[in-house]
């Protein structure tokens, strides 16, 4: 389906998040862990908001969803829609006027974060979620799949800013890191719990320790 709105009030309150790559000309094996996600989430019966595309890990992830019978909701900018990189089988789509719209409403509507190996989309779409959360405007679970130890030099990098005290050592309960795609829902339902107060550490003060 390609109509604009449709699908996104239509289901319930769960509703995962998943940034993953494009590429399709990366490892394959990224690929079929994004489709073990899809399948995991549908049998759940949670419902997969992605960016919309058919390509890649995107693709991968929503094709596994759809075929376990799975609802996945796209949200894409205009101007991806009209390059046709749309997956044209959705149970919704909703198409928004610009990148910062679509992430704006992807983390509105959705309960838990999910990121799979991919490039710089989804680093950005990543910290963007990473970054609400430390100013309190998301609380909710962010998961890390870290296959192949893909995140590990991301994950080095948050603790040098935690170490170097550019971030509170109370950040790092901002996300979970798992190995697999089959841990993501127990990762997401034991994620501790994160609550608005977080704004007031949010920038790290002269005197704590990290
Ligand atoms: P990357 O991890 O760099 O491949 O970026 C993934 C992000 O790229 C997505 O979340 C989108 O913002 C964007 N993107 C690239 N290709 C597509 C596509 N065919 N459909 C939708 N989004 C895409």
């Amino acid at each position: 389906m390609g109509e604009e709105n449709s699908g996104i009030e239509a289901k319930g309150p769960h509703r995962v998040l998943v940034f993953c790559a494009s590429s399709a000309g990366c490892d394959p094996v990224y690929h079929e862990a994004a489709a073990q996600l899809g399948r995991a989430l549908a049998r759940a019966s949670l419902t997969v908001v992605y960016g919309g595309g058919a390509v890649g890990s995107m693709g991968a992830l929503a094709d596994a969803a759809l075929a376990e019978g799975g609802q996945v909701i796209g949200i894409q900018p205009r101007f991806m829609s009209e390059l046709e990189w749309t997956h044209s089988r959705l149970s919704g789509l909703h198409i928004v006027d610009d990148m910062q719209e679509r992430k704006r409403m992807m983390l509105a509507t959705s309960d838990a974060v999910v990121a799979l190996p991919g490039g710089s989309g989804t680093f950005e779409e990543l910290f963007e979620a990473i970054t609400a959360k430390r100013l309190g405007l998301y609380l909710n679970p962010i998961v890390l799949v870290n296959q192949r130890g893909f995140f590990d030099p991301c994950l080095e990098l948050l603790d040098r800013a935690i170490h170097e005290r550019f971030m509170d050592a109370r950040h790092r309960e901002m996300w979970q890191v798992v190995e697999s795609p089959e841990q993501v829902i127990a990762a997401m339902q034991s994620s501790p719990a994160w609550s608005r107060e977080a704004l007031g550490f949010a920038a790290v003060s002269g005197r704590s320790k990290a």
